[in-house]
C-alpha cells in the first residue's frame, strides 16, 4: 500500500444522443430494431421531417418537440425511455444525469442556440450521495455526545502523536493494518478511535465503533432471545472497518478472549483495517494475540503516554 489516494474522477460523457448510447449496446439484434423502429418513425410522420431551415423560430421548436414526443413514445416499444449511459438497454437510474454522473447545463442565446456550460457533477446524484453518507455515518454506531470526536479536535498533547499520527494513518494509507493503542484512561484513545471511525465512514468505508464491553453483552443478549448473534459476529469480523474499544477490560472470561481472538485473527486474515484500544498492559490479552500484535508491518503498537487531561468534574460530553 502506498497511501497514495487518486482523486481522478472518470468523466463519462453523458450527453451523447440517444443514438450513440444505442450504438454503445453489444447486441446487434437491439440495434436492428432500433433501426427498424427509426425507418418506420421517419415513414409514418413525413410531417415531422420537412425542411425547416427557413421556418420561424417557434414553428420549428414545436415540430422537434413533438417529434422528440413521438420518438420517444416509439422508442418505448423497443428502447427504454431514459436509456442509461452504462448500458443503453435498460432505463438510467438517475434520468438527470443518465448514470453518467455530470451534467451540463444548458441555456439558450437571444437567436435560439444553444450554450452549453462546463460540465458539474449531478445534483442529483450527488443527492443520493449525501444520503449514503448520512447511513454509514449512521451505522458507524458513533454517538452524539461524541459527535466532535474528530481529529480536528483531538488535543495533541506531548505524548499523544505517535497514537494520533498512527490512528490518521491507518485511514488514510499506512504499511500496518491493526492498530493497538494502548495507554492509561482519558488521554485520548477512545477519541482517536472515534475520530477514525468518522474519517473512515467519511471516505465511503463501511466503518463501525464498539465498546467492547458493550459488544459482549449484545451478543450476549443475542444468543440469550436466539437473535443471530454469530450474523452480528460475522458483521464485525468483517466490517471494512472496524474500532474496538477497551479490549483488555478487567473481566475478560475466556469466552470473551476467545471471542476476541476469532474477531482479530478473522481480521489479520482479510487484511482488515482495524483500531483497538485498551488501557491495560498487553501481557493480559491472549498470547496469540501478543504475538500478533508484535506482528511488524502488518500491526502496530502504540503507548500513548500522554496523562489523563480530562476535567476532574464530568465533563458535560
Ligand atoms: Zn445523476
Amino acid at each position: 500500500m502506498t497511501g497514495r489516494q487518486s482523486t481522478a474522477i472518470p468523466i463519462q460523457q453523458p450527453f451523447s444522443t440517444p443514438t450513440e448510447v444505442f450504438n454503445k449496446t453489444k447486441s446487434g439484434d437491439f440495434m436492428a430494431k432500433y433501426n427498424k423502429a427509426r425507418g418506420e418513425f421517419e415513414a409514418e410522420h413525413p410531417e415531422l421531417f420537412v425542411d425547416d431551415r427557413h421556418m420561424p423560430m417557434r414553428q420549428r421548436r414545436d415540430i422537434l418537440t413533438k417529434r422528440n414526443e413521438l420518438w420517444r413514445e416509439k422508442l418505448g416499444i423497443v428502447a427504454p425511455q431514459v436509456p442509461s449511459l452504462q448500458d443503453g438497454s435498460r432505463e438510467a437510474a438517475c434520468i438527470k444525469c443518465r448514470d453518467g454522473g455530470w451534467v451540463q447545463p444548458i441555456s439558450t442565446d437571444k437567436d435560439g442556440n444553444r450554450i452549453y456550460g462546463a460540465a458539474v457533477p449531478c445534483p442529483n446524484c450527488n443527492a443520493q450521495e449525501d444520503e449514503k453518507a448520512r447511513r454509514r455515518l449512521a451505522y458507524a454506531g458513533i454517538p452524539d455526545t461524541q459527535s466532535m470526536a474528530t481529529f480536528e479536535t483531538f488535543k495533541r498533547v506531548k505524548g499523544s502523536e505517535d497514537a494520533y499520527d498512527s490512528a490518521k494513518a491507518l485511514v488514510f494509507g499506512a504499511q500496518f493494518y491493526v492498530l493497538l493503542l494502548m495507554g492509561p484512561y482519558g488521554n485520548g484513545k477512545t477519541h482517536l478511535a472515534y475520530a477514525a471511525v468518522r474519517e473512515a465512514a467519511k471516505q465511503g468505508m463501511k466503518a463501525r465503533f464498539l465498546y467492547f464491553p458493550d459488544m459482549l453483552a449484545e451478543i450476549r443478549l443475542r444468543i440469550d432471545r436466539s437473535d443471530n448473534s454469530q450474523g452480528f459476529i460475522e458483521e464485525v469480523k468483517a466490517v471494512q472497518f472496524l474500532a474496538l474499544d477497551e479490549i483488555g477490560f478487567e473481566h475478560n472470561t475466556p469466552w470473551a478472549a476467545g471471542l476476541l481472538e476469532e474477531i482479530v485473527n478473522h481480521r489479520y486474515a482479510g487484511t482488515l483495517h482495524t483500531i483497538l484500544t485498551t488501557n491495560r498492559d498487553i501481557k493480559t490479552l491472549p498470547m496469540p494475540l501478543q504475538s500478533r500484535f508484535k506482528d511488524r508491518g502488518v500491526a502496530k503498537i502504540v503507548l500513548n503516554q500522554a496523562p489523563d487531561y480530562r476535567p476532574k468534574k464530568k465533563a458535560p460530553a
